[in-house]
């Protein structure tokens, strides 16, 4: 269990705040792995007193309550308070404040304190700025009677490499790298933190896991949701920024990553920031080739009409910004020369999905496969990770056809939903990553370097983009699969995007088929016998 300890978030009137990270403190708590000593202030403009803010933090950790959790909420609102001032300027005078309580509150718990930037990006350099001019950065109280103080920030961090690592500089200032916690909420789920156990506790997989076997890999994250009242925000983004920069390049880590030599933060990170250094960067006159934009139009998802991009609110006419982008990428090593990972993400798509499909080579000969027979055709095995919704792990291999010539069927090795089902309660990732930064271990996190790597490889395409004018980016239709030039891309290749969806319906319809071939069989032979 984490000690007492006190927990500040800036941004607190916010929607994460409400939506994610207070229902992961309350969750943490009521598994008993938050000690209930621990205490929340939150840190907003929004004129609040006490009482309102546990109010609206009340409904937001209460939103699924279970057995017990209403008198738990309301035990521990007692050591949730806020603070409503200024993040800067000469009217920020709520660090004082912080500083008081903070102090008051370390009287019985000692000074272990953890800050939450939960506020817009431009605000997180202010915000410690104004944390170490008061005295409570990490740096001013480290190490004197077990305290410490770490930064959790969320995303984005930084817009390009360049300010990144200015970011990094600031955040160096006041903090050990070991306690600063960049939040990539991908890096929490249970499913994505398989991928370690699934190489590296597998002797199966690991020999396999190269150019000698794999063909390519595509990393797939695809939203039917549009931007949500967030246009002004996405304006400054776009797709590149907001989902592969960070989510799909460290998922692309973790599946390109050489075997740590030990389980440590460290061992991990450096490993990871090997697979971004290696990946080429892209050439302007590539970028045509290898890499792809386009934005939403108008369309229909589940049957409702939906409004373009260019419609949304807080969103330009003419804006030129990337709902869609995806990215044939190559990581120069030894392991994976040759072997492209495709990336793509876009938002108002047809389905929503997070996968990671790994496509092995097909069998080198099978001595059917000409024969022209029904069941012929040899597909290529793939292993699917379902990052979400369902997150699980499924092999697909191929098997006989039942019946009386030789073929095959796709069949789907249901590997890890089903261990994974028998898990009373997943915590969410941010329960995860929350409970990693209270205990002091950032593996799961970001390293300064690593963030900026991630950068360097979205940086030249992003520049590459720069000079759009509205005509230059291709507009899909709202509940499509996206542009048209992302197929083309794999299209070009002789290769095509799956949908994990699709490919583990298909198998495990085969998989049925047999089964029921099966069963009948032995009904069949029940009543011969009989
Ligand atoms: P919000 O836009 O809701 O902002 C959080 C709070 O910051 C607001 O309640 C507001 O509080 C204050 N704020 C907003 N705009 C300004 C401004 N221009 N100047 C000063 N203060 C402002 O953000 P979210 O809660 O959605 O997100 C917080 C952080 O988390 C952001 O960095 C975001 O990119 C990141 N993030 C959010 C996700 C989400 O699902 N919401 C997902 C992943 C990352 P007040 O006015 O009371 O001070």
């Amino acid at each position: 269990m984490v000690g007492p300890c006190t927990l500040v978030l800036f941004g607190a009137s916010g929607d994460l705040t409400k939506r994610m990270v207070m229902p992961a403190i309350f969750g943490l708590m009521r598994r008993g792995l938050l000690s209930p000593e621990c205490r929340v202030i939150g840190y907003a403009r929004s004129p609040m007193d006490d009482e309102a803010f546990r109010e609206r933090m009340r409904t937001a950790a209460l939103r699924e309550p279970g057995a017990g959790d209403e008198a738990a909420w309301t035990e521990f609102e007692e050591r949730v308070s806020y603070i409503a001032a200024e993040y800067d300027g000469e009217d920020a005078q709520g660090y004082a404040e912080l500083a008081r309580r903070l102090a008051a509150f370390d009287a019985g718990a000692g000074a272990r304190r953890l800050f939450y930037l939960a506020t817009p990006p431009s605000l997180f350099a202010p915000i410690m700025r104004h944390l170490t001019e008061a005295g409570l950065a990490g740096n001013a109280y480290q190490g004197a009677d077990g305290a410490w103080a770490r930064l959790v920030i969320e995303k984005p961090f930084g817009h390009d490499a360049g300010s990144a690592r200015e970011l990094n500089a600031e955040v160096t200032r006041g903090y050990d790298e070991d306690d600063v916690f960049r939040i990539d909420h991908f890096l929490g789920k249970e499913i994505v933190q398989n991928l370690f156990a699934l190489r590296f506790a597998n002797a199966i997989f690991e020999p396999l896991w190269d150019r000698n076997t794999i063909d390519h890999v595509q990393i797939t994250a695809s939203e039917t949701l549009g931007v949500e009242g967030r246009g002004g925000f996405y304006e400054t983004a776009g797709a590149m920024r907001d989902m592969i920069q960070n989510h799909l390049l460290q998922l692309c880590a973790l599946v390109a990553i050489e075997p740590p030599a030990e389980w440590n933060p460290r061992a991990v990170r450096d490993e990871k920031v090997k697979v971004l250094r290696a990946i080429r960067r892209m050439a302007p006159e590539a970028v045509e080739h290898e890499a792809v934009r386009g934005q939403y139009g108008a369309g229909s998802i589940a049957g409702e009409r939906v409004p373009a991009y260019r419609e949304e609110p807080k969103v330009a006419a003419d804006s030129t910004v990337e709902t869609y982008a995806a990215l044939k990428l190559h990581i120069d090593n030894a392991r994976w020369a040759g072997v492209p990972f495709y990336l793509r993400s876009g938002k108002r798509l047809a389905r929503r999905a997070t996968e990671i499909i790994v496509e092995f080579r097909p069998a080198p000969h099978t001595p059917w496969a000409h024969a022209g027979g029904d069941g012929d055709v040899v597909r290529p095995n793939l292993l699917v990770v379902d990052v979400s919704p369902d997150a699980g792990i499924i092999l697909q291999v191929e098997g006989k056809r039942p019946g009386q010539t030789m073929g095959t069927q796709t069949i789907a090795l249901d590997y890890c939903r089903v261990a994974q089902r028998r898990t009373v309660e997943s915590p969410s990732a941010y329960e995860n990553l929350l409970l990693d930064a209270l205990r002091g271990d950032p593996t799961f996190f970001a390293r300064a370097d690593e963030v900026e790597a991630a950068w360097a490889v979205v940086d030249p395409v992003i520049a590459s983009w720069a000079a759009a004018r509205p005509s230059d980016v291709p507009t899909y239709a709202a509940g499509s699969v996206g542009p048209a030039a992302a197929e083309a891309l794999l299209a070009r290749d002789g290769r095509r995007w799956y949908d994990a969806a699709e490919q583990i319906a298909c198998a495990i319809e085969g998989q049925h088929t047999h089964e029921l071939r099966r069963a009948s069989r032995r009904a069949d032979d029940d009543s011969q016998r009989s």
